[in-house]
């Protein structure tokens, strides 16, 4: 008898001949969340994926964790996996389901056969267990239409596993089965739940940040760095550029009118985040706007934001408001590290009475005093950068 982690794959059902080699990627990152974890072998077969430890050290608890933090996974068990004879399935499944029952009154077994040449039909399998189960623990009933847990048997090549109640897996698509594209972070609340929300959809993740010394301090950038390291829990490592924007942003607030200042100011964000994405062969920005939320994410200031790239522009949290995306920021543990008080280069230099409805060629006016190419080149120049994971 071993206990091993049984995983059922999301969407993945869904990709016809797509399916395999999204599999792979699947394993892959599950190879890779797991890695430090102890020795362990992945097999897949019939869309499922089984984890085996192979060692007495394998953290199985901190496994669990971090399988439920895979991107591709419906849902997973904790499971053991015995000798395929009933002798064997009552041996071992009786002691080992009596925490899983303990609390509950109300149950029933289920059993699949893959492998037919198994002697007894799924209906006796679960007839058998059922019974032994029964007579095991007296508190338990056979409720086959309100079952408060159900016991699975599942008879398949090599061995009969047994399991009972499934995780909720992470959901969404295999991290890099989407392409990848850059996030640009700040040390809000907004831009690393956008950055989730996208490795979500399979994508892998580049970051970008602009940094505004001696206006914002490096322990900003530890944020950022903390914010980053949370998300890669789930997308795994994530290259960060940091980008030097204290000079752009001077210049701006020197040569043009304050009620553009953030709108040209993110206007240099997305040019430099597009030459940055181009260098991570990145096909697309995302940002953490949310429609409305502030003056530049007004439709026609998003519009004149956006007319700088022509990449496409993710904005994964554009129909949320704000309640939901604090949500999914507790739930990806990133809320507490983007509520520290430091101040972001957005926060410095801010107009008081920004445009709300800003037109283009104004704001391109006001840009003409600049010398937009020589600022990007020499921002660019002086990025430095890091590997989150
Ligand atoms: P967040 O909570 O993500 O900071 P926000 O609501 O504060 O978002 P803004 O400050 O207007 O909104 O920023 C909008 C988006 O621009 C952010 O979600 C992020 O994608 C990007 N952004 C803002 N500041 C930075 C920065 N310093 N570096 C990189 N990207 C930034
Ligand atoms: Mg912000």
């Amino acid at each position: 008898m071993k206990e091993i982690i049984l995983i059922k794959n999301g969407e993945l059902a869904l990709k016809g001949l797509n399916r395999s080699s999204f599999e792979d990627v699947l394993v892959k990152n599950l190879r890779n969340s797991l890695k430090s974890l102890g020795e362990f072998e992945i097999t897949k077969s019939q869309s499922t994926i089984m984890i085996e430890p192979k060692s007495e050290e394998f953290a199985f608890k901190t496994a669990l964790d971090a399988v439920g933090k895979v991107f591709g996974i419906a849902g997973f068990s904790r499971a053991i996996a015995v000798e395929k004879n009933m002798e064997s399935i009552l041996k071992y499944a009786v002691p080992y389901l009596k925490d899983s029952l303990k609390n509950i009154k109300k149950f029933k077994v289920e059993s699949k056969r893959s492998d037919k040449s198994f002697p007894l039909g799924s209906l006796e399998i679960s007839a058998q267990l059922g019974g032994a189960l029964l007579a095991e623990y007296n508190h338990l009933k056979v409720d086959v239409h309100e079952p408060e847990a159900v016991v699975m048997v599942e008879i398949r090549d090599k061995y009969a596993y047994i399991h009972c109640g499934q995780i909720k897996g992470a959901g969404g698509m295999p991290v890099g089965t989407a392409g990848r594209a850059e996030i640009l972070i700040s040390g809000g609340i907004d831009s690393p739940v956008a950055a989730w929300n996208m490795a979500k959809r399979g994508l892998k993740l580049s970051a970008v940040h602009f940094a505004s010394p001696p206006y914002t301090s490096a322990r900003a950038e530890m944020k950022v760095c903390k914010l980053l390291s949370k998300v890669a829990k789930y997308s795994g490592p994530i290259p960060l550029t940091i980008i030097p924007f204290t000079e752009i942003q001077e210049e701006i607030a020197k040569n043009c009118k304050e009620e553009y200042f953030t709108l040209i100011m993110r206007r240099f964000m997305m040019r430099l985040a597009e030459k940055v994405a181009l260098h991570n062969k990145c096909q697309a920005l995302i940002t953490g706007e949310s429609l409305g939320q502030v003056a530049s994410q007004t439709l026609p200031a998003l519009a004149v934001t956006n007319s700088v790239t022509t990449m496409p522009v993710l904005r994964p949290l554009i129909g949320m408001d704000k309640d939901e995306i604090v949500e999914i920021s507790r739930k990806i543990d990133t809320f507490d590290i983007s509520i520290e008080p430091y101040e972001d280069c957005c926060t410095v230099f801010t107009p008081k009475h920004p445009k709300t409805r800003p037109e283009l060629h104004k704001c391109e006016a006001e840009e003409a005093a600049l010398d937009i190419e020589g600022l990007v080149e020499r921002a660019f120049c002086g990025a430095t950068f890091k590997m989150i994971d």
